[in-house]
């Protein structure tokens, strides 16, 4: 029987019998990759070559049994979450998945955010968030893996946390897991850009093992994609408009009420009553935002969108979903977090209402900057 192989990119065990289903290389590819050491699926070979990506089936059932799994290891776990979607990236009853194991949770990219942010400050934010979710972890470290920000402290405090144990690195898909455990490679001499890292949803599979001199092994779990994700309804197209790339460029927009503001078609935001104020839109700068009167906006969303309210594009709005209204009474300052797209920041007490998709997640919490 043959031995198996497995895919440097995303760990999938290779197989050239099933198309599309994980590890799918064609006989030719991989009689070529078993000769040259280039042993990519399918789909990390077009991600490398063509940045292109491909659907393939991740079953939450399969995350779950592995995150269970977790609690059965004595190790230390690392888990990543993505501060620009703290809520859409965080696991609810994390502390039920890794058992009495030392928990350090990593928030990474951190070079979204303004640079002007204060980072005390944004650290007890993100511990009163953890404690509102009732999670409890033993430390937290804020860093950009993109920007190689406090990768060394990450290395360090793995050392002194970890006690001669394995380490698992987990979370949700697009996190930045695979651009850490390169960085964390990097870091400890071993240049080794074997993980597969795209800028798209979904493309850590399987577990990774990346050995450490002492015989300990750190682990990559694969991520899953929160199906509240607005990534998750978005083409690749579409997805790199909305996907910041760099820091949020915040835009302050001076309301009164009965106007509205559409982030292009993917949501909308109301301001019903309240006084003028300053909403601060925290989007990706490449996805345009565009203001007018709240009256007549129905009409004004069927007639354009796809047009001059993208994404979604023109080719794509047939499966777009429709927008569902949800209506908010704001008390004080608010940030209404959008999942995986943003967040507005409203200042004073108004009524407001939220158009999003049906089955994306909005939010309130309280304010991040
Ligand atoms: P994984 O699915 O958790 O393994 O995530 P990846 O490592 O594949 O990263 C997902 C996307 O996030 C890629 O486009 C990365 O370039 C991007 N990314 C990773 N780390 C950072 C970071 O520190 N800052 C920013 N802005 N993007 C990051």
């Amino acid at each position: 029987k043959e031995e198996a192989v497995y895919c440097i990119g995303c760990g999938a065990r290779l197989q050239s019998e099933q198309a599309g289903e994980r590890g799918y290389t064609p006989q030719s590819s991989y009689d070529k990759g078993i000769e040259t050491g280039e042993l990519y699926c399918q789909r990390c070979f077009k991600l490398r070559h063509y940045n292109q990506l491909e659907k393939v089936s991740t079953s939450e059932d399969e995350f779950l049994a592995l995150l269970n799994d977790l609690s059965n290891k004595d190790a230390l776990i690392v888990n990543v979450i993505d501060i620009f979607d703290v809520s859409g990236s965080i696991i609810s009853g994390l502390n039920r998945f890794t058992g009495d194991n030392p928990v350090l949770l990593v928030a990474n990219k951190l070079d979204l955010l303004p640079k002007s942010l204060n980072p005390n400050r944004l650290q007890n934010w993100l511990q009163g968030q953890l404690k509102d979710l009732g999670i409890k972890v033993d430390d937290i470290l804020l860093l950009s893996a993109k920007k190689r920000k406090a990768v060394d402290e990450l290395l360090d405090k793995i050392e002194s946390m970890r006690h001669g144990k394995d380490v698992y690195i987990m979370g949700v898909t697009n996190v930045g897991k695979s651009t850490i455990i390169n960085r964390l490679l990097q870091s400890t001499g071993v240049d080794a850009q074997v993980i597969t890292t795209s800028q798209y949803p979904g493309t850590t599979l399987d577990l990774i093992e990346i050995p450490f001199e002492d015989d300990s092994v750190l682990v990559d779990t694969p991520g899953i994609i929160h199906s509240n994700q607005m990534t998750s309804l978005l083409d690749l197209d579409d997805l790199k408009l909305v996907m910041p790339a760099d820091e949020l460029r915040p835009r302050t927009y001076q309301l009164n009420d009965q106007q509205t503001l559409f982030m292009g078609g993917l949501a909308r935001f109301d301001y019903l009553s309240g006084e003028k104020m300053g909403i601060t839109a925290y989007f990706s700068r490449r996805l345009d935002i565009h203001r007018r009167k709240l009256e007549g906006s129905d009409e004004f969303y069927d007639k354009h969108l796809g047009g001059l309210l993208t994404p979604p594009q023109a080719g794509t709005i047939a499966e777009f979903p429709t927008l569902v209204r949800r209506e908010f009474h704001i008390r004080e300052n608010t940030d209404l977090v959008i999942s995986g797209l943003g967040w507005l920041n409203i200042p004073k007490a108004a009524d407001i209402a939220i158009h999003v998709p049906r089955g994306i997640a909005v939010y309130l919490r309280s304010p991040l900057i």
